[in-house]
C-alpha cells in the first residue's frame, strides 16, 4: 500500500493548516516554513508524487494550478513580483512527494537565489 502523502492529509483535515483556497480540484496553504514574506503552496487534490510523475491527461490539471498560482498572487497582491517554483526529486530539494508549486513574494529577488 502506498502511503498516504502529508499534502493529502492536510486536504483530509488530519493535519491543520492555514488554507486559503480550495476547489474541486486544488487546495492552497500558507507554507509552515516561509522562505518570503509570502510563500503559499498550491496542491492538486490527486496526489501526483513529481511533476515528472504527471500524465498527459494531467495537463488540465497543471494549467489549473497555474491559473490559481496567478489567482492567487493577485489576491495577495504580489502580482507584481513573484516566483513559482517546483522541486522536482531529492536532489532538487524536494521534501513532500506530492506536487506542489510553490507561490513566493514581497521579497527582493535577486539573480543568486534561484
Ligand atoms: P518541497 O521541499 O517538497 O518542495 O516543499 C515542501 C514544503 O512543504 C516546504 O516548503 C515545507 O516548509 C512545507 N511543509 C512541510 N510540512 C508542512 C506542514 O505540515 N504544513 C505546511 N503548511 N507546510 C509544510
Amino acid at each position: 500500500m502506498t502511503e498516504v502523502s502529508l499534502f493529502t492529509r492536510i486536504i483530509n483535515r488530519e493535519i491543520p493548516a492555514e488554507i486559503l483556497y480550495e476547489d474541486e480540484q486544488c487546495i492552497v496553504i500558507n507554507d509552515i516554513a516561509p522562505q518570503a514574506p509570502v510563500h503559499m503552496l498550491v496542491i492538486p487534490r490527486e496526489p501526483i508524487a513529481r511533476l515528472a510523475d504527471a500524465r498527459q491527461s494531467d495537463t488540465s490539471l497543471l494549467g489549473h494550478l497555474m491559473w490559481v498560482a496567478g489567482g492567487m498572487a493577485r489576491q495577495t497582491g504580489i502580482d507584481e513580483a513573484f516566483r513559482l517554483v517546483v522541486n522536482n526529486g531529492e536532489g532538487a530539494g524536494q521534501t513532500v512527494f506530492h506536487l506542489h508549486l510553490h507561490v513566493l513574494g514581497d521579497k527582493n529577488f535577486t539573480e543568486q537565489e534561484l
